[in-house]
């Protein structure tokens, strides 16, 4: 390949806001088959916001946003920063603790406190109430994510937050596939969550409930099976899976070590840059063979 084309492809790509580690990372964008995109933060806007507040019976709102409210404030996640936008809690948080992809705990007002997917209170004693559970399915049919909390093995009740689609999302997975590339959903939501959001924007290929280690796996598992796959994210949660993909592309707008992790940034966190990157990639190399 001669170096000057692909220089003046990478200097078209900055131009559309495609920054690229190197000349060498074209090759590998051209090659690809498979795009898997993280949910949150790279499809949607990641932007949450609170949408509603369910208390297990006999507990008052106000408690459960206080508790709630004061474990979110240590944590950055976006879930968490509604969480605690909302709840403006003034109480003091200590022994937090972040579960990756499940939740945090901390201890508030001397109890221990649980924020989370139910698996994680389950893990700390904490059960659902009937009303609860059925609440939660309902809320997530409409996509929306639904976190439990408890408090000394007790439920609290739920919080819904809602993330919008970013506008540009359909019309990049519809790039993708003019390209003849395969688009799939992968996140650590739930299904019934990440179904409704494939489905906003025309993806049929859903993997949900994953934790970060379980991306990487995912991503494995395609490579395997012969794809050569893009992982597209933005979160510290994806910089393994963005690192072991065959070309991993940051949302500029995500998180520094997703950023390091891979191969090409999108500045803005417009997803339809990712099917313009492989286009751009394949006219330059196109011109050099
Ligand atoms: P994604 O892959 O969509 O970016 P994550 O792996 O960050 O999602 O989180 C997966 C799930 O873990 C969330 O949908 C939520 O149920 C739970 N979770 C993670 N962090 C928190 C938190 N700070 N508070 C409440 N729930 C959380
Ligand atoms: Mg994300």
């Amino acid at each position: 390949a001669t170096p000057t084309a692909l220089l003046v492809g990478t200097g078209r790509g900055a131009q559309l806001g495609i920054l690229v580690k190197g000349p060498e990372v074209l090759e590998s964008t051209r090659r690809v088959t498979t795009v898997v995109l993280d949910k949150t933060g790279t499809i949607t806007t990641g932007r949450m916001s609170v949408v509603d507040v369910v208390p297990a019976p006999g507990v008052d709102v106000e408690r459960l946003l206080r508790l709630a409210g004061a474990v979110e404030s240590a944590s950055e996640h976006p879930i968490a920063q509604a969480i605690a936008a909302r709840a403006a809690s003034t109480a003091r948080v200590e022994e937090f603790r972040n579960a990756e992809g499940l939740g945090v705990t901390g201890v508030v007002d001397g109890g221990r406190v649980v924020v989370g997917r139910p698996g994680l209170l389950a893990r700390h004693g904490i059960e659902l109430p009937e009303v609860l559970v059925s609440a939660m399915a309902e809320a997530e049919a409409s996509g929306r994510t639904v976190v439990a909390a408890g408090a000394d093995g007790v439920a609290l009740g739920l919080v819904s937050v809602a993330d919008t689609v970013k506008p540009t999302s359909a019309e990049a997975v519809a790039r993708l596939r003019a390209l003849g590339l395969r688009p799939v959903l992968l996140t650590g939501d739930n299904e019934r969550v990440a179904r409704a959001i494939a489905a906003e924007v025309g993806i049929t290929d859903v993997v949900a409930g994953v934790l970060p280690a379980q991306k990487v796996a995912e991503v494995e598992r395609l490579r395997a099976g012969g794809a050569v796959v893009a992982m597209v994210g933005d979160g510290v949660n994806d910089a393994p899976a963005l690192a072991a993909a065959d070309l991993g592309l940051a949302m500029g707008t995500g998180a520094d070590a997703a950023i390091e992790a891979g191969d090409l940034t999108i500045v803005r966190g417009d997803p339809r840059l990712v099917a313009d990157a492989i286009a751009l990639s394949r006219r330059t190399l196109a011109t050099i063979k």
